[in-house]
């Protein structure tokens, strides 16, 4: 009970600069939550009902069904097919196709277009989040990053928690004076747009991702490399960093064959997946 207390505390601590939405919101450290063992029957259907509750996995007819009454379908796996096809519109179980790994694992990445968390399904995320610019808009609200020396602000959704789960990671990554220098400069957070060169919605569109500082943290195209080409990552991101924000449900783009090192996004499922499946 003194536990609960405490946690509800914290996390109302988090809270008080953010909309109603995140009232809601208790504070989940996704790599460390009990997930019972029967959940690794299906781990898909597990990863996504754990990481958003109120969305459903309805295996009989293979959609899924949103809180807002929408439902998409989780389509197929399509193994034989071309990487960048399948990049410009995969199904909600491809996202599932490489597993994100987790803690201090840099070599799956060395493996040809093993991007994950890179495969999004763009019905998934308009269901998931938002239709419109106006309407993510409307959800936004600004987490702090304060250390001794650097004060940043990212500008995120309250939506799906986004917001109480950034705000914890930031919080925890301030308590160490080591990773202040990647927060001296802002890549950015919310911004309603295309990833660079292709029709497809970068997840900043929907206030779920943040950049931390770009000349530390590299982006592939940057060295102009064509996809699927093999290239040289000098990562220079801590992976102590990485984890406290694993922790907190983000996954980090310095993981992918692509590799977008300054790169946070929320994506709790595939957090809890790769547990589930491990
Ligand atoms: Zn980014």
């Amino acid at each position: 009970m003194k536990t609960m207390f405490r946690r509800v505390l914290t996390t109302a601590s988090l809270l008080l600069c953010f909309s109603t939405d995140a009232l809601s919101c208790g504070l989940v450290n996704f790599v460390a939550m009990p997930l019972d063992q029967n959940l690794r029957t299906n781990p898909i259907k597990a990863a996504l009902e754990t990481a958003y509750p109120g969305l459903s996995v309805n295996d009989a007819n293979g959609f899924i069904s949103f809180p807002n009454g929408e439902q998409v379908a989780l389509g197929e796996t399509r193994h034989q097919m071309d990487p960048l096809q399948r990049l410009a519109n995969p199904t909600v179980r491809e996202q599932f196709l490489f597993v994100y790994p987790l803690g201090h694992d840099l070599e799956s990445r060395k493996l040809e277009f093993n991007d994950p968390g890179r495969l999004r399904n763009d019905a998934f995320f308009r269901a998931l989040y938002f239709g419109d610019k106006k309407s993510a808009q409307a959800t936004l609200t600004r987490v702090k990053y304060k250390s001794k020396k650097v004060s940043k602000r990212f500008s995120v959704t309250t939506k799906n928690c986004v917001a109480v789960q950034l705000a914890a990671a930031l919080k925890e990554a301030a308590g160490s004076a080591a990773f202040e220098t990647y927060f001296r400069e802002s890549g950015g957070s919310f911004s309603w747009r295309l990833i660079s060169g292709t029709k497809r919605l970068s997840v900043h569109s929907f206030g779920a991702a943040i950049d931390i500082d770009p000349k530390l943290g590299q982006y592939w195209k940057w060295r102009n490399p064509k996809p699927g080409t093999s290239h040289v990552y000098k990562n220079k991101i801590p992976l102590g960093l990485v984890e406290i924000f694993e922790k907190y449900g983000f996954i980090w783009g310095g993981k992918w064959f692509h590799y977008d090192g300054m790169h946070f996004e929320y994506r709790p499922k595939l957090i809890l997946h790769s547990r589930l499946v491990s």
